[in-house]
């Protein structure tokens, strides 16, 4: 990094820059018939009167595209006088170097007017700093923190040395951002103090590799550095209400302070779902507050998309529900694994509701944030008082829909319709209420002794159970249960297939337990009262739909993938129900 002159040109409009030789940016040049004008930057301030005298020995045209870093040795301010006719100071360069070409501007500098006025309060004095270039990326002396901590309010273009502590509230992921000149990792945090003032800190480079797995939210950071880590910041991409940001740079001193609980993070005001309802917020982004029952830490994972890390935080609460919390990719950087603790209570906002597999899971997105330690909410104490006393006497169901008391008639669909749609080629899930009519064949087959392995195994001529697939003899196999079977609802009816745990929701059994009963067939009528039995209750079905061709023709299998018995006085009701709104809702238009 260049050390430019900082504030050398405050300096020279409040006319205080004694046997200073500045090192100074042009920013561009243009030739004005007999001489050349510049303008030029010291990092902080940029200005446009400053001339070249005499014009013709200096052949710096390159600098009018190159972003000349130049070493001013001789130069002369001519001020405005009553006669001079001049409004603001010429800065003449009478004499200088180029010390090397820059491929693009040096910081934000602010344009200077040339009245002293308009910066007046900031004292350049600090902020002037060598006027040596070193070419080289300098890597200074490590700050020794003070004992004593700098409030974060305090922290402007004055702070020549200071020492802030605060807990980190917000963070960006790690990401390339590209400047005119150059591709560069960049990742960005906010610091809160005990007071509640923010601040937003930036690291490039290696600096942000480096502290890209150290810094996460809600964890406790003490930070030193110097006034070169100072910017005036750009309200555009800072939400703080600090009018300055600190960059982090190789010198700035980090350090994490371990188990300090007394500064928070602020928590906004949530719209708390519980757990066992989420799926039925149509928005599908909730605020949770729960206990955390489980951490799955950082482990990758291949996908469709490649590998992918993920890491789950397993959560529950008093609606005896629990669901994971899955942080994906660069997401599983923003916290880590040691933060979670069994049974703490963790507060999230705005986190996603996903429809996965035969359940709902939350996962995290760019505006969910976690808070941890909230003390000051009684969501906080209840919950633990609920952990404790109340939950060893519950059943906690890690399947949303066990919670489901009816399904909602909107997501619902008769068998008839579903048949009309037109699914293509593509999976489509519904759920459709009705009853098994017919069970089509045994609800079980014999299968290879590996329980890895599902396949068919058959009986040869020596009375062994054999497997083709794993080329295994026994003489012991083991039911899994599948069934195909008609299901009906007063629309029509559709053949369809359920699997191991569909099944033994039916038969309220195990595959083992059913075999046995088949079994036992001839000396007792507990098989068939069991099978009979099956089509006495309402059930929803979630189907998912897979288009299979055989010889030429397609066919549309649907494949049950969840069961629930339902009430089908409260189904009546909801469904009379919605359709009252419906009939409103049309009515009105
Ligand atoms: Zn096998």
């Amino acid at each position: 990094m260049t050390e430019l002159s900082r504030g050398f040109i405050q300096l020279m409009a409040s006319d205080n820059v004694s046997n200073i030789q500045p090192t100074l940016q042009v920013l561009f040049a243009k030739s004005l018939g007999q001489t050349v004008r510049w303008k030029v930057s010291d990092g902080i301030y940029s200005y446009d009167q400053c001339i070249l005298d005499p014009p013709l020995s200096y052949n710096y045209d390159e600098a009018k595209y190159g972003y000349a870093l130049i070493h001013i040795t001789d130069y002369e301010i001519k001020r405005p006088t009553p006669t001079n006719g001049l409004t603001k100071f010429k800065f003449i360069v009478k004499s200088c170097d180029v010390v090397r070409q820059e491929k693009g501007m040096i910081g934000n500098p602010v344009k200077h007017t040339g009245d002293p006025k308009t910066f007046e309060g900031i004292n350049v004095n600090k902020l002037m700093v060598s006027t040596d270039v070193n070419v080289k990326s300098p890597i200074r002396t490590p700050f020794s923190p003070k004992g004593t901590i700098d409030p974060i309010k305090d922290i402007s273009l004055y702070s020549t040395s200071w020492t802030i502590e605060g807990v980190v509230s917000e963070r960006s992921v790690l990401r390339n951002i590209v400047t005119e000149t150059k591709e560069m990792k960049a990742m960005n945090f906010v610091l809160i103090d005990k007071d509640g003032s923010d601040i937003r800190l930036s690291c490039f480079e290696d600096v942000a590799e480096t502290w890209n797995k150290k810094i996460v939210i809600g964890k406790v950071f003490k930070i030193s550095g110097d006034n070169l880590s100072v910017k005036e910041t750009n309200a555009a991409f800072n939400k703080t209400t600090h009018s300055f940001e600190l960059n982090v740079r190789r010198n700035t001193v980090v350090e994490e302070v371990v188990n300090c609980h007394t500064i928070q993070i602020p928590v906004p005001q949530l719209k708390r779902t519980k757990l066992a309802s989420i799926g039925a917020v149509k928005s599908k982004v909730v605020d949770i507050i729960g206990l955390v029952d489980k951490v799955v830490p950082v482990a990758e994972f291949k996908t469709l998309k490649g590998d992918k890390r993920r890491m789950e935080i397993h959560l529950i609460d008093e609606s005896c529900v629990k669901i994971p919390l899955t942080l994906w990719d660069v997401h599983c950087d923003l916290y880590s694994a040691d933060q979670f603790k069994e049974g703490q209570v963790i507060f999230v906002s705005g986190a996603n509701v996903n429809d996965f597999r035969f359940s709902y899971v939350l996962s995290y997105n760019y505006n969910t944030r976690i808070y941890f330690d909230v003390q000051d909410k009684a969501e906080t104490g209840n919950l633990k008082m609920w952990n404790s006393s109340v939950r060893p006497t519950k059943t906690i169901h890690s399947n949303c829909f066990d919670m489901v008391d009816i399904p909602d008639p909107y997501h619902t669909t008769l068998i008839a319709n579903a048949l009309d749609f037109d699914f293509g080629e593509e999976a489509h899930s519904f759920n459709v209420v009705g009853k098994i009519q017919t069970i089509i064949g045994e609800p079980f087959y014999r299968a290879c002794l590996h329980t890895y392995c599902t396949k068919k195994v058959y009986q040869n001529e020596k009375n062994h159970w054999v497997c083709e697939a794993c080329d295994l003899h026994t003489t012991e196999f083991r039911y899994v249960m599948r069934m195909s079977a008609v299901i009906g609802d007063l629309s029509g009816s559709k053949k369809v297939s359920l699997f191991e745990n569909e099944c033994s929701r039916i038969f309220k059994c195990d595959s083992e337990t059913l075999g046995k009963l088949y079994e036992k067939e001839l000396e007792s009528d507990e098989y068939d009262k069991l099978i009979k039995k099956t089509s006495a209750d309402y059930y929803m079905f979630k189907v998912k739909t897979k288009t299979s061709d055989f010889e030429g023709k397609s066919y549309v299998n649907w494949n049950v993938q969840y069961i629930k018995p339902i009430d089908l006085g409260k189904y009546t009701k909801a469904v009379n129900r919605a359709c009252d709104e419906l009939e409103a809702k049309y009515a009105l238009q």
